[in-house]
C-alpha cells in the first residue's frame, strides 16, 4: 500500500468522451497543446511533477530569504555534502543549469563527452561547447526484450576504446544513473567502479549524472549481492564515492518542484563554477532558487532515500506491467525506475511507420481515459535525409513516467483499463499526417491531422 496517507487533496476534472475529443482537436491532436486540465491522469513526465510531504510543505514556512548564508543554505548543503562526500556543493534553478555552467568551465570545441546515454539537455549543452557527445551503453541496453538487471551499464570495451581514440580530448567522462534516456534503467555499482578503475588509469575524472540517484541505490540493493543489507543512503554514498563531480535536476530524486546542483571535489573546478555561477544564476548560497526551495529539498533528498517509499514507487510500477503483461501488451522490459515504455510499434502494427503509431497510440489512450502520455518515436527523433525522405525513428516508444507519489492504486486501476481497451480495439485506430511543423524540435509544437480509417 501507499506509504502515505493523504492530507491534501488537488480535485481533477473528469472530463467526457464528447468533450475529450473537442479538447484533442483544439490541441490539432498534439497532446503537448493540451490544457493540464484536461489530463485528469497525467504521464507526461515526472520532472517537477511530484507531491512534497507534510515534512516538505512544514520546511517550506521555514526558508530563510537572506541574499548570502541564509540558514536554508546550510541545510541544503550539509544534506548534499552527507549524500555527496563532495565538497562544494552549488544550487542551480534545474539541472541543466549545472550542465550548462559544467560545460562552460570544461568542456571546449572539439572535445569528446562519453556517457552510458546523454539526456537529452545533457547532450544539447555539451554540443553547444562545440563537444562531440557518445553513448555507450551495452548492447542489452539497446535490446528492448532483454530481461536484465542492469541495462544502463556503460560497455566498457567501448569505454576503452574511445580512450583509446580521444585520449587528451576527453575532460570527463559522465554516467546516468538511472539512464533516463534508455528507459529508465538502473547502472550497477560494479558498473560505475570499472568504469571508475578504468577512467582512473587514463587521469579522467567522473561525473555522475544523478538525477535518478535514490532509485538507482534502490535498484542495487534488490538486484546486485552484496548490497542486500546495506541502506539507501549508504549505497547513494558508495555511488558518489566513485566520482569526481555530479550534476542533479532535483525536480526528480530531489522530490521538489524546482531545483538543481553541481558538486566536485576539486577546488579549480569550483572556483571556475562559482565564478560563472554569480554570472548566470545567482550567488552561490542560493543559485537561482528560493530560500524555501532549498529547505524543501533538503528534506526531499532524505525522502527519496526511504526504503518504504521506493518500495512503494516501484512496486506501483511493476503492479502496472504485470497487469498490462498478462494482456500480452508489447512493452520495453524489465520495468525501469520512474517509467513504462509501451512498444507502439507492436500495439499499432497496422500502421506504417510514417503514420506515427506512436502518436495513434497517445492520442487514443487520451480519448479512451484523459491520461496524457508522450510519444517518443519518429516524430521526436525521427529525421530527414539529403533527398528530404521522411526516416523513421529506430524505436517507436510511448512512454508513461509516473509523477512521485501524486497517484494511487485506483488511478493505475484505470490506467490499465485505459489502455486494455485500446488494445482490444486497436485496428480501428488509424494513423496521423503532419500538417505544420517547426524545423528543430517538431514534437512540442506540430499541428497532425487523423488520416481516417
Ligand atoms: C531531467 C534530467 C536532466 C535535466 O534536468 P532539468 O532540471 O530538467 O534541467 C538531466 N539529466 C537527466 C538524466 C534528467 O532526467
Amino acid at each position: 500500500m501507499e506509504p502515505f496517507r493523504i492530507k491534501m487533496t488537488e480535485p481533477i476534472k473528469t472530463l467526457s468522451a464528447g468533450e475529450r475529443e473537442i479538447a484533442l482537436k483544439k490541441a490539432h491532436h498534439n497532446v503537448f497543446l493540451l490544457d493540464g486540465e484536461d489530463c485528469p491522469i497525467d504521464l507526461l513526465t515526472d520532472s517537477g511533477t511530484g507531491a512534497m510531504s507534510s515534512q516538505q510543505w512544514a520546511a517550506l514556512m521555514l526558508g530563510d530569504e537572506s541574499y548570502a548564508g541564509s540558514r536554508s543554505w546550510k541545510k541544503f548543503k550539509n544534506t548534499i555534502q552527507e549524500i555527496t562526500g563532495m565538497a562544494n556543493v552549488f544550487p542551480t534553478h534545474q539541472g541543466r543549469a549545472a550542465e550548462s555552467l559544467l560545460a562552460m568551465i570544461k568542456v571546449k570545441p572539439g572535445d569528446v563527452i562519453p556517457n552510458n546515454s546523454h539526456f537529452d539537455t545533457t547532450r544539447a549543452n555539451m554540443q553547444f561547447s562545440g563537444a562531440k557527445t557518445l553513448d555507450l551503453l551495452t548492447e542489452e541496453g539497446l535490446n528492448p526484450a532483454s530481461e536484465l538487471p542492469f541495462k544502463g551499464n556503460m560497455d566498457l570495451q567501448k569505454l576503452e576504446a574511445c580512450i583509446r581514440e580521444y585520449g587528451d580530448r576527453i575532460p570527463f567522462c559522465m554516467i546516468t544513473v538511472t539512464n533516463n534516456t534508455g528507459g529508465g534503467q538502473p547502472v550497477s555499482m560494479e558498473n560505475i567502479k570499472a568504469v571508475k578503475r578504468i577512467l582512473d588509469d587514463a587521469g579522467i575524472p567522473l561525473v555522475i549524472d544523478a538525477c535518478r540517484f535514490a532509485e538507482n541505490s534502490y535498484f542495487i540493493k534488490q538486484r546486485e549481492a552484496g548490497y542486500e543489507d546495506k541502506s539507501l543512503m549508504e549505497i547513494a554514498q558508495e555511488i558518489f564515492g566513485c566520482a569526481d563531480a555530479a550534476t542533479m535536476s532535483l525536480k526528480k530524486d530531489g522530490l521538489a518542484n524546482i531545483g538543481g546542483f553541481f558538486v566536485c571535489n576539486n577546488d579549480e573546478w569550483a572556483e571556475a563554477f562559482q565564478n560563472l555561477l554569480i554570472l548566470k544564476e545567482g550567488f552561490p548560497t542560493y543559485g537561482g532558487l528560493a530560500g524555501r526551495d532549498l529547505e524543501v529539498t533538503a528534506v526531499g533528498l532524505r525522502e527519496a532515500l526511504e526504503y518504504d517509499y521506493q518500495v512503494y514507487r516501484h512496486a506501483s510500477i511493476e503492479y502496472l506491467m504485470s497487469k498490462l503483461d498478462k494482456a500480452g501488451i508489447p512493452m520495453m522490459r524489465p520495468a525501469g525506475g520512474h517509467a513504462v515504455f509501451l512498444d507502439a510499434r507492436a500495439f499499432m502494427d497496422h500502421i506504417p511507420a510514417l503514420e506515427y503509431p506512436g502518436i495513434a497510440l497517445v492520442n487514443a489512450i487520451y480519448l479512451v481515459g484523459g491520461v496524457r502520455t508522450v510519444e517518443l518515436g519518429t516524430v521526436m527523433f525521427g529525421h530527414f535525409d539529403e533527398q528530404g525522405k521522411e526516416i523513421p525513428a529506430p524505436l517507436e516508444l510511448v512512454r508513461m513516467a509516473f509523477p512521485r507519489r501524486v497517484y494511487t492504486q485506483s488511478h493505475f486501476d484505470h490506467l490499465v483499463e485505459v489502455i486494455l481497451e485500446v488494445w482490444e480495439n486497436r485496428k480501428k485506430y488509424s494513423g496521423y499526417r503532419i500538417i505544420k511543423q517547426a524545423k528543430y524540435l517538431r514534437h512540442f509544437t506540430c499541428h497532425f491531422e487523423p488520416l481516417g480509417n
